[in-house]
């Protein structure tokens, strides 16, 4: 699993529309918006995995299954949103930190699209569990599905119909997902009270929390790492100095 892959999911696709206004329909936008957000990521050295990148119809179990396998630690699920509402919101899971939800609602605020809310769900029919199943089924990626707007909004509607709207969602999404990532620095502070950077690419993030390397981890803090082969057993000793 790493932080580097990040996972895109249009929602539905194929005969399964989502919401629609006239001939505006949810899974089109979505799917642009997905694939803007794409390019956006490609930009920025990340590698992308998607559910789909046409107009097709993927089952619940394949669109969970391929977000589950696709070795990523993040997925944006993006939906447009109607039922009488305005703004924009996202759901995460009920065992995230919110960290990341929060920066990439920021960042859609900043695009000019209100904010609605941050929210999540529990499942009642499986305690302890998330309603949607796509947060649910996709487990140990977290994934986030991000409503952008409600379509049954006028004011929403203008801004979404616009490709170069939809572009500065895409690039907004982008931006937060960086953001998040990059920021998180974890500076070492060894023996003799000199402090480093953990390299970024020894940390890993599962589950939205942040795991170190340890042999990198216990090197930069002036330890060493012993391995006893006999005992299966790894002994991390900090008492050289
Ligand atoms: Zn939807």
């Amino acid at each position: 699993m790493n932080y580097k892959t990040i996972v895109i999911d249009p929602g539905h696709g194929g005969t399964d529309h989502g919401t629609s206004h006239g001939s505006i329909r949810e899974k089109d936008l979505v799917l642009d918006i997905s694939l803007k957000l794409r390019q956006e990521l490609l930009k920025n050295g990340y590698f992308v995995v998607m559910t789909r990148n046409k107009d097709i119809r993927i089952i619940p179990a394949v669109r969970s299954g391929i977000i589950k396998n696709s070795g990523g630690a993040i997925c944006i699920s993006n939906h447009i949103n109607a039922g009488g509402g305005r703004g924009a919101e996202i759901i995460q899971s009920i065992h995230s930190n919110g960290r990341l939800a929060a920066i990439l609602l920021e960042k859609i605020v900043e695009t000019g699209m209100r904010r609605r809310r941050i929210y999540s769900r529990e499942s009642a029919r499986f305690p302890g569990e998330d309603y949607y199943y796509v947060i649910r089924d996709s487990k140990p990626v977290e994934t986030f599905i991000v409503e952008y707007g409600f379509l049954d909004s006028k004011e929403d509607r203008q801004r979404l119909v616009q490709e170069g709207f939809r572009l500065e969602l895409a690039k907004a999404v982008s931006r937060g997902i960086d953001l998040y990532l990059k920021d998180m620095s974890v500076v070492i502070v060894d023996l003799d009270g000199q402090s480093k950077p953990f390299p970024g690419e020894k940390k890993q993030l599962i589950s939205g929390r942040w795991y170190l390397e340890a042999r990198t981890f216990t090197e930069m803090a002036g330890g060493r790492v012993i391995w006893d082969s006999q005992k299966q057993k790894a002994v991390f000793d900090f008492s050289g100095k």
